[in-house]
């Protein structure tokens, strides 16, 4: 088995969690990560319990869809709503993020973000990015990347997605981190 690198692997991540968008228009997927673990995800999606822009459509103001929530913010939102700091941490994302989640990163105390497609970046973003010290790298990422990945890994990956989505205790969250883990061995704190 050909062995991915750290940053394809949360990559991969991110666009797993980009497949679970509900909103058409983009599908983003974002995921924090803290000394190489996996400390929370998102992807565009409504707030809870509410309507789908699959199932509705979207919700269009100034040429916008205000349905959802961003992947980026859903990713810190669920940091804050679990007690999880983010300080110092980085972010995968599958998309140049907007102004407002460019703002909110900043905020939030991420030093790194990982960007695998450009989008419309915003000129006043890239110069928050630097005046804010936050190193921005482009991590092209291809869908083949997820293709070598075992039908084990598949399905772990993504009862860690759900056991962060319901908000799982802790030990369930790194009892299967440690599985993951033991599919990706050994130095692996070397990129
Ligand atoms: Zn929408
Ligand atoms: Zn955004």
């Amino acid at each position: 088995m050909e062995r991915i690198s750290w940053d394809h692997y949360f990559m991969a991540q991110s666009h797993l969690l980009a497949m679970r968008s509900t909103c058409t228009r983009l599908e983003v997927g974002a995921t924090i990560v803290r000394d190489k673990r996996i400390i929370a995800g998102g992807y565009n999606g409504s707030i809870s319990g509410g309507v789908h822009c699959i199932d509705e459509g979207c919700y269009v103001i100034d040429g916008h869809c205000v349905r959802t929530i961003h992947a980026e913010m859903n990713a810190i939102l669920q940091c804050a709503k679990f007690g999880v700091p983010v300080e110092g941490a980085e972010m995968y994302v599958t998309h140049f993020p907007c102004l407002h989640c460019c703002r909110t990163i900043i905020q939030s105390g991420i030093k790194t973000l990982y960007y695998a497609n450009d989008y419309k970046n915003h000129p006043y973003a890239i110069e928050q990015f630097r005046e804010a010290g936050l190193t921005v790298k482009h991590v092209p990422f291809h869908n083949q990347h997820l293709n070598p990945l075992h039908e084990e890994q598949k399905e772990l990956m993504h009862q860690l997605l759900h056991a962060a989505e319901v908000g799982a205790d802790s030990a369930t969250i790194a009892s299967l981190q440690d599985k993951i883990e033991q599919l990706y061995p050994s130095n692996a704190y070397q990129r």
